[in-house]
């Protein structure tokens, strides 16, 4: 996450020491995955099983009776800008090019269909498929059959994107993912340009054709869209109005999911805790979460990202009553200003957020609290950027995503006059960045000789070190094997560094869960 992208190849996301990774904006380092991290994914052949990783359990599960129709369009290359939900939308996008016979490959020059899965929550992402494009110029020897755009950046260019880019052929927001098979047959029927951009949709994209790439955290959608209109985001208008799917189907998916060996899920959403069961169950988003815990095999379960003014004290509960459910919440503050929240339009204000903050401290077991801030939004003051320094002093959070504002187009704070000179909001961001840099340190070295439970991600031969994650989504390094991929072990903190623990193997592989 930051400012800029964070550039992660699928093939070294295990988080590894020395993994390759920029992130300007944000105080988040190599737990990324935490929360709406920014990531640039190549979706390739080899999927995410890079050093050290298993192949994935769960692959491209078509339904019984789906005939794979190969077309002209044989080949396929993917690549994703954006939040955790543009990277599952990706993996299931990919299942349906797969289910119609298609073949992923490692390389746009090989691929028949180049698709880029784009992100627009802040103006450099949104330029970045501009700058991907730049490579195909229309006739080139070379050049893909088709090119296409999806996600945010097509949704908000619409018909638009044709012009400013004659190579393209397909258009489609995420809004209208169901309708991508019908548009690839027109396509491959001749058609020039196809697009989808209603917004007018009820329905989420439902489809059990996915490929998962993470072989260990398994992203599972619960609400699609958003409805909350804050008046930096441009979310509303690229993904559209919010859908909760049904909790017999979530639930449904968690178990399909434990059958192909995933242990950990990640439920998504734009607002995941603005979910509200549409069947007639009628469960609460606290009662889903509980209910996902009792899936027999379910080890882990986060979800991302919350909005405080959703955050029920049953949430603190469910969590307390099952140790399945992780020790971490994401709370996106924003700022630490009332005055500043109310002209964000967000809901809530600095004494109601640490309302909130109270409660999860007193949870039984201490949870680990990360955070979303913007920096220089229009208006902000001096005074105001005091305030949200000291929400971080007194929250003390285990990691902070902060970002300087970015106008977006057709949000309500678009074209303020108050808007802040660049160079004052980079000071006050780094400024923010290293007071939450040395909390970290502080807090990560508070662990050392604690012994957490980790799930060992990757491995790294060349260093003979291993990866993984605690509950609290604590990234650890420890001299490993090979073969400690995807178990379950102890491991106990012998250093620690603003953005990550070195530890030591502190106990046999708890298997029996
Ligand atoms: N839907 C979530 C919410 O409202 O809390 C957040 C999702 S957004 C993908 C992730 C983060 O990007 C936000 O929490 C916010 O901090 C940041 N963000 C959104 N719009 C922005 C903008 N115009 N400029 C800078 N940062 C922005």
């Amino acid at each position: 996450m930051g400012s800029e992208l964070i550039q992660i190849k699928v093939a070294s996301q295990a988080g590894l020491p020395g993994t390759p990774r920029s992130s300007s904006g944000a105080t988040g380092g190599a737990a990324s995955f935490a929360a709406w991290g920014l990531v640039n994914e190549r979706i390739t052949a080899k999927g995410a099983c890079g050093v050290g990783r298993r192949p994935g359990p769960a692959n491209v599960d078509p339904p019984a009776g789906t005939v794979a129709t190969a077309g002209t369009l044989k080949t396929f290359y993917l690549e994703t800008f954006g939040c955790q939900m543009n990277v599952h939308d990706s993996e299931k996008v990919q299942g349906v090019l797969m289910a119609r016979g298609m073949t992923p490959v490692e390389n746009h020059h090989e691929a028949d269909l180049v698709l880029y899965n784009t992100c627009s929550i802040r103006e450099k992402a949104a330029q970045k498929v501009f700058s991907r494009l730049g490579v195909f110029r229309k006739g080139r020897s070379g050049a893909p059959k088709l090119i296409g755009v999806l996600g945010c950046v097509a949704q908000q260019e619409g018909e638009r994107f044709f012009e400013r880019a004659p190579q393209v052929s397909l258009v489609c927001g995420s809004a209208s993912y169901s309708k991508l098979p019908e548009l690839l047959d027109q396509l491959e029927t001749g058609k020039q340009r196809v697009t989808g951009l209603s917004l007018l949709t009820e329905e989420c994209f439902e489809t059990e054709m996915t490929r998962r790439d993470n072989p260990f955290r398994a992203y599972l959608t619960i609400i699609e869209g958003c409805d909350q209109r804050c008046s930096f985001c441009v979310v509303p208008m690229t993904r559209g109005p919010e859908r909760s799917r049904p909790s017999d189907k979530i639930l449904a998916e968690a178990r399909r999911l434990v059958d192909q060996g995933y242990t950990e899920i990640q439920l998504l959403g734009q607002i995941v805790n603005a979910w509200h069961d549409p069947s007639p169950a009628r469960l609460g988003f606290a009662e889903l979460l509980s209910r996902l815990a009792e899936v027999p095999g379910i080890r882990r379960v986060r979800f991302t990202t919350s909005h405080p003014r959703y955050f029920t004290s049953d949430i603190v509960q469910a969590i307390d009553a099952n140790p399945n459910l992780c020790d971490q919440i994401h709370l996106p503050l924003q700022s630490g200003s009332t005055t500043v929240l109310a002209r964000m339009l967000r809901g809530y204000t600095r004494e109601e957020y640490l309302e909130k903050i109270h409660g999860i401290r007193k949870a039984r077991r201490a949870i680990s609290l990360s955070t979303d801030i913007i920096v220089g939004f229009c208006g902000e003051t001096g005074e105001d950027f005091e305030q949200t320094l000291s929400l971080i002093k007194e929250v003390e959070y285990d990691q902070v995503f902060s970002f300087k504002y970015s106008p977006r187009p057709n949000t309500l704070a678009e074209g303020s006059r108050d808007a802040l000179a660049e160079e004052e909001k980079g000071r006050r961001l780094t400024e923010l960045q290293e007071l939450q840099r040395q909390i970290q340190v502080r807090r990560n070295q508070a662990l050392l000789g604690e012994s957490f439970e980790v799930l060992v991600e990757g491995y790294q031969a060349r260093l003979g070190q291993a990866v993984g994650r605690s509950t609290t989504n604590r990234v650890i390094n420890f001299p490993g094997r090979p073969e400690d991929v995807g178990r379950y072990l102890t491991v106990k903190v012998t250093s620690a560094g603003p953005n990550s623990l070195v530890g030591a193997r502190a106990g046999s592989a708890d298997l029996s869960f």
